[in-house]
């Protein structure tokens, strides 16, 4: 595996390989690597000629109050990682190198960024796209890996795409889990021992939502309502949102539509703020 830095460099690469007409798989990251990364990178690797990674802890996507300086960092154990799944290239550029002296450009997807994780953090998106839409001109791929369980980004990615004729097939993953059930996540570092055993809550929460769905609700209130109960029954754990939205527009579902429902939310347990969703 073969580490770029500069922008400019792995830009060549990317060009070089759709000379050979080899087809390029990318998978963008923030590093601190987990099996939900890797589930991202395997497929990659299945469905790709060559696969390229990238790890930059994106500043732009980080309000002010929050967790840019300590968001957990260990390139060496990630670098060992990415290795062992044979990636081809990481790209690993720095701050600067992403965002020159005079850098003013922005990409902002407008609608789908006002609700959810947008409503909670305002400048979030336009980071995250901007970003994307850069490693996505440097790493020139075929097809861009993303998880569900940043099922916002996602939505917001393929909107992107679409308006602005990215030539770029956008794979979505499922979320990879903790055996108890709480979705992989870098910020899982976070927890001490006691948020770690109540973080369980937001999973508890959306089986209990499958449970009442299988049997036969779709009243979309009484679902948030027995999900609230579920996360109340923890002590540590403290609701930023649950949301029943539609997949494709995001807006809020009064009934639960079939293969058109995002159930979301994001839960303070101690001060780390987690998130978590369920596809219908
Ligand atoms: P991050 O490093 O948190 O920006 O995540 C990089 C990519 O990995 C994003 O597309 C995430 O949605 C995806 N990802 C993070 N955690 C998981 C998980 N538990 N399961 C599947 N994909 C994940």
């Amino acid at each position: 595996m073969r580490i770029i830095y500069e922008p400019n460099e792995m830009q060549e690469i990317a060009k070089k390989y759709r000379e050979w007409n080899k087809k390029i798989g990318f998978v963008p990251t923030m590093g601190y690597l987990h099996e939900g990364h890797l589930s991202l990178v395997r497929q990659a690797k299945q469905e790709n000629d060559v696969v390229f990674v990238s790890i930059f802890v994106n500043p732009t996507q980080f309000a002010p109050n929050e967790d840019l300086d300590k968001y957990p960092r260990d390139i060496k154990r990630d670098e060992e990682l990415l290795r062992k799944e044979g990636v081809d290239f990481l790209f690993y550029p720095t701050v600067d190198n992403m965002y020159p002296d005079g850098f003013q450009t922005y990409v902002n997807v407008e609608e789908l960024t006002k609700v959810l994780e947008g409503a909670s953090r305002p400048t979030h998106f336009k980071g995250v796209t901007t970003v994307v839409l850069k490693l996505f001109n440097i790493t020139k791929p075929h097809r861009a890996y993303f998880g569900q369980k940043d099922a916002q980004q996602l939505i917001v990615i393929k909107r992107m795409v679409e308006d602005l004729n990215v030539d770029i097939d956008i794979v979505g993953m499922p979320i990879v889990r903790e055996e108890d059930g709480l979705a992989m996540s870098s910020r899982n570092k976070y927890l001490n021992e006691k948020d770690r055993k109540e973080a369980v809550c937001l999973y508890q929460s959306l089986q209990k939502a499958k449970e009442l769905i299988e049997s036969g609700i779709d009243d979309t209130n009484t679902i948030k309502t027995e999900m609230k109960k579920t996360i109340e029954s923890y002590k540590i754990p403290k609701i930023d949102y649950i949301n029943i939205n539609s997949l494709t527009t995001l807006e809020e579902l009064n009934k639960i539509k079939k293969n058109d429902t995002l159930i979301s939310l994001a839960v303070f347990v101690g001060k780390t703020r987690l998130i978590d969703n369920l596809w219908i």
